[in-house]
């Protein structure tokens, strides 16, 4: 494949921008070698500059869940960009909003639009801060909810011990307030809410872990600690990120049924438009400023055109039978992966959630963050630098989940197993 458009954008822009992005996992640094520069997308494809095809298995990091630039999401911008582009005074479209994911996640009584998940996830600590008077939070390991100080944060030497903040610039004095536990762990969550359940303000989770491959809840791990919360006064948040409108219509607490105090969203709610919300308990959101003491506010939050494609990509994602079909595919894609793994004798196993799935190079099946830090990370990137050269495009890092969508058909499944049939073997 040629990449010299690429290369020669690679190096412009590795002048000006910190390794050449404006998001690190875009630099190809886990995964070696340089990124591909994309020139424009279509359904369950990426074209890059220098006209070279993908099947896109990223899909934005998500948001493309009805596939790119689909037709009626264009629409939807077009037109509403026509009356104007921001107002900075309330516009119907964020009615219908907060309307339409408060029928489809009735957890969501009350919701306030910000413009990233990472505005999400830290308005709602600080919600939860404020609403319990406590300064403590729970997190769990390989858990990403965007880049607040608060969650830059990993475990110390124990599940008891003070948060280490992984990254220069985060004051240990704040990181000594976020907790870490481990994902599927029973024991330890109720060990830690033991200790010092009274002090937690909020718990936070991907309820589906999504930034540490693709890991499932173990059954009732989820019930777990929404009894727990309930029982110390923690206030309960999935950050949906991710998973919202994506593993089911009403996301993962609609799927494993727990109802969670305050949910995060982004990506599909954007429909590719920089966006989050946040919702929850009615009692809650009135603390959000102004109708609450809980200050929180947007130049650009509710904008008419976001508003427009995440609701024009929410219309996509209730047609009857969407998400059932999604998690076909990703079955579709899976299956035929492990067994194209299994006939070139490479040790893989693979994990699906609605339009969500993760690959493992490992023999055993993964569902801990441990498990998924000892997969085999260099059979990884090997495959996927095969995958890439034979135009298929997974995420560029061993610790992210793929993502399908409605637009992603047999074609593209067959086409992509069928690479990895060469790719297995090549690359082992
Ligand atoms: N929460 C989860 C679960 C995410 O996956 C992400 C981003 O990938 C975020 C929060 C942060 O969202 P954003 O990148 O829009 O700030």
């Amino acid at each position: 494949m040629d990449h010299h458009r690429s290369h020669a954008l690679f190096a412009r822009a590795r002048e000006l921008m910190p390794g050449g992005v404006n998001s690190p996992v875009r630099a190809f640094k886990s995964v070696g070698g340089e990124p591909f520069f994309a020139q424009r997308a279509d359904g369950p494809f990426l074209f890059d500059v220098d006209g070279n095809r993908y099947i896109d298995f990223v899909g934005s990091w998500g948001p493309m869940v009805a596939g790119h630039n689909h037709p009626a999401v264009l629409e939807a911008v077009v037109r509403t960009a026509r009356d104007g582009l921001s107002f900075g005074v309330p516009n119907p479209l964020e009615v219908t909003m907060a309307e339409t994911i408060a029928r489809l996640v009735p957890s969501c009584q009350m919701l306030r639009m910000v413009n990233s998940g990472t505005e999400a996830t830290l308005s709602a600590i600080r919600l939860a801060r404020g609403a319990t008077g406590r300064a403590r939070i729970v997190k769990f390991e390989g858990c990403y909810h965007g880049h607040g100080d608060s969650f830059l944060v990993k475990a110390g030497s124990g599940a008891l011990t003070f948060g280490v903040p992984t990254s220069p610039g985060v004051p240990k004095a704040l990181a000594d307030l976020t907790l870490t536990l481990p994902y599927n762990d029973f024991d330890a969550a109720t060990a830690l809410f033991d200790e010092c359940g009274g002090d937690i303000a909020g718990l936070i989770i991907e309820p589906v872990v999504g930034n540490a491959n693709c890991l499932p809840p173990r059954p009732g791990f989820l019930q777990h600690l929404r009894e727990l919360c309930t029982r110390h006064g923690t206030i309960l948040i999935f950050d949906e990120v991710m998973t919202g409108f994506r593993v089911a219509l009403g996301g993962a607490q609609a799927r494993y049924g727990v109802t969670p105090d305050l949910t995060t969203f982004g990506k599909v709610i954007g429909g590719g438009m920089p966006v989050g919300a946040y919702g929850g308990r009615r009692d809650l959101m009135e603390q959000v400023s102004p109708s609450g003491p809980i200050y929180q506010a947007g130049t650009l939050s509710g904008n008419p055109v976001a508003m427009a494609a995440g609701l024009a990509m929410l219309e996509l994602v209730q047609a009857p039978g969407f998400h059932n079909a999604l998690e076909a595919t990703s079955n579709a894609l899976c299956d035929g992966l492990e067994a194209a793994a299994r006939d070139a004798g490479v040790p893989f196993t693979s994990n699906r959630v609605g339009g969500m799935f993760g690959l493992f190079f490992s023999a055993e099946k993964v569902d801990t963050y441990a498990q998924a830090m000892a997969c085999d990370v260099a059979a990884f990137n090997r495959f996927f630098h095969a995958m890439l050269e034979r135009g298929v495009y997974l995420a560029p890092s061993a610790y992210e989940a793929g993502f399908v969508s409605s637009a992603h058909g047999d074609t593209e499944i067959a086409t992509t197993i069928a690479a990895a049939r060469e790719a297995f073997r090549v690359a082992k």
